[in-house]
């Protein structure tokens, strides 16, 4: 029987198929799923690690005593990766290792669009790309067994729309895979420079069997139709191309991207009389094949920045102009990107927004939305974790040109765990006086309400010990520490002025859990889950207007200020911005 999986259920299938049994990844949109599902499989050890480089390394440990491993992340979690990964595509693999790269063409929800199948060339690495769920779990299976045969490191690389569309996949059984023996062996393990000269030098030779590999593989195949036009595609651009073209053309379908196929293609080049690269973002694929002397036409036709799809590759090489589904977007409520209604981010927010002379130095996840209207509270976002240690370094520019300017760095709890502490140790250690906020919602909001280490479960829902931040920061070297309740804005405006005008680094933690976390026992314990709903005393209200400026999609004005009692959660930050109290709790 065959089921319909989406690209990253179908990973974690083909994981469970090919014996895998350690698997981690940090969280990120596309690639959250993989793991979600990794872990619905007993045989397999399943872990959210607090950053991707540890999710890599924890695979690599692993897969160096011997057992099939795995990792996963999104494109811009494997800069984070890159480096344990540059050093084991030099020592070669034991038990077999695959990480997967879930890439973002459009930027649906990433800060960028970075093309990372030139990672799999820069570091030297094996690549595969499948183009539906049924291969994603076919080239899982692949792919281990090219580590395990080639000794090298392989890379799986997924688009968004294959990662979370869905096609039939057929199961097979799981290989039960007997961990390979671990022996000590320093010269290819222990990456010092006088070993690691040698592994680069084996390396290099994995890469030129890797590439008769690639010429001879059935993964990259062709498909032969008219030869007047060849196109050489892979991933999802494949089954683009073919509904746009059908079977009037033939392809060169590339499923083992790195290294490429190079004679393989040179051979279909030269039987087809105009030849066509399709893919998606930049020119990997074209750049090789023109250095390698092959004519053909890619990006001067195929768009560079975006996601592609049937009716732009159409447009581009046919001229073709599409009818589309003609849909009134007129018809549709109008809904701006805001933080939810009782959302435990907006009190800090609002207090931030109302300061004069002070930078926000924000960071990646919901609450990147305090930097839309009204909040308008966030200056800058670059990557994760990075609000901490860019925030120390404006407030140094700052005080070093002595402009009087304070700097705020605002971060999650599952973004400081990922990256932000070694910010605040940067601060600590240079004598930075930045103020850091770090809103601990208890939960990894953004990607989903993954666990994490302040959470106090695991990916598998065991138990875990909940990492107190409080004396984490501490340990790092804080002195000025408070643990504030953001939902009261008269104590967090005074902390807040009370950091800020400190000429030392302070932190400050907002702790209330996210507005949608079902809450854990130990959230009932300390947060009590009673909550009583506000509502508008028209006659008391002036329309003054001042209510929304806290940005709760909940209020909205007609004559009077108005609360819609089906969105409101009772967080009564509005109740405490209204000037002349004509909001009120319901029922009360
Ligand atoms: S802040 Fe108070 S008075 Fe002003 S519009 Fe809102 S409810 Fe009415
Ligand atoms: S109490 Fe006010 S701010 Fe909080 S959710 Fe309800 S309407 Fe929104």
């Amino acid at each position: 029987m065959k089921h319909l999986l989406t690209g990253n259920e179908a990973i974690a299938r083909g994981a469970y198929e090919a014996g895998v049994t350690v698997a981690a990844a940090y969280p990120g949109t596309p690639s959250t799923e993989i793991l979600e599902n990794t872990a619905k499989y007993k045989e397999i050890y399943s872990e959210w690690s607090p950053n991707e480089k540890v999710a890599m390394e924890v695979a690599i440990g692993a897969s160096i005593a011997g057992a099939r491993s795995m990792a996963a992340m999104k494109h811009v979690g494997v800069n984070v990766a890159a480096d344990p990964l540059f050093t084991y595509a030099y020592t070669g693999v034991n038990g077999g290792f695959v990480f997967i790269s879930a890439d973002d063409p459009g930027m649906h929800s990433s800060q960028n669009e970075q093309d990372n199948r030139y990672f799999a060339k820069m570091s030297k690495i094996a690549m595969l790309e499948p183009s539906d769920s049924q291969e994603a779990k076919d080239f899982m299976i692949e792919g281990f067994r090219i580590s395990e045969e080639f000794d090298v490191v392989v890379m799986l690389r997924l688009t968004t729309r294959i990662c979370h569309s869905k096609t039939l996949v057929e199961f097979g059984e799981r290989e039960e895979f007997k961990m390979k023996e671990y022996k000590k062996n320093i010269p290819k393990f222990v990456a010092t420079p006088v070993n690691a000269r040698g592994l680069h030098v084996k390396l290099e030779d994995k890469l030129k069997k890797l590439e008769e590999f690639s010429n001879n593989t059935p993964l990259n195949k062709i498909e032969w139709g008219n030869k007047k036009i060849g196109i050489v595609t892979s991933g999802v651009s494949y089954q683009y191309a073919k509904e746009v073209f059908g079977e009037d053309v033939s392809y060169f379908k590339v499923g083992f991207s790195h290294p490429l196929p190079m004679k393989k293609i040179k051979e279909f080049a030269s039987q087809v009389e105009t030849l066509y690269v399709i893919e998606e973002l930049e020119p990997y694929m074209e750049e090789q094949m023109k250095a390698a002397g092959i004519n053909c036409i890619g990006k001067e036709k195929i768009p560079l920045i975006g996601e592609l799809n049937p009716d732009i590759i159409a447009k581009a090489m046919k001229g073709e102009e599409r009818e589309l589904l003609d849909v009134d977007i007129s018809l549709a409520a109008p809904r701006p990107p805001i933080m939810c209604a009782g959302c435990p981010h907006r009190g800090i927010f609002y207090v931030l927004s109302r300061k004069k002379n002070v930078m926000v130095s924000g960071d990646i996840g919901c609450y990147t939305l305090g930097s839309v209207e009204p909040l308008y509270a966030m200056d800058t976002c670059i990557c994760m974790g990075s609000s901490v240690s860019a925030g120390h370094g404006a407030q140094v520019a700052f005080d070093f040109n002595n402009i009087k300017k304070k700097v705020v760095g605002v971060i999650g709890d599952s973004t400081f765990f990922h990256s932000g502490i070694t910010g605040l140790l940067d601060i600590v250690y240079n004598r930075g006086n930045a103020l850091t906020i770090i809103l601990d919602n208890r939960i990894t909001g953004m990607t989903g309400h993954q666990e994490n280490p302040g959470s106090g479960y695991t990916l598998m829902g065991d138990k875990a010990p909940i990492i107190n931040i409080p004396k984490l920061v501490e340990a790092c070297g804080i002195k000025n520490i408070k643990v504030i309740n953001p939902l009261n804005i008269k104590d967090t405006e005074k902390i807040v002025d009370e950091a800020l005008s400190s000429d030392e680094a302070s932190v400050i933690i907002t702790k209330w859990p996210c507005v949608l976390k079902k809450f854990t026992e130990e959230d009932i314990e300390e947060f009590g889950n009673e909550r009583v709903l506000c509502k508008v005393n028209e006659e008391t209200c002036k329309t003054c207007r001042i209510c929304g400026k806290v940005g709760c999609p909940a209020i909205s004005f007609n004559d009077k200020a108005y609360i819609d009692e089906n969105m409101c959660v009772g967080c009564h930050v509005c109740m405490q911005v209204c000037p002349f109290e004509a909001i009120e709790k319901a029922g009360v």
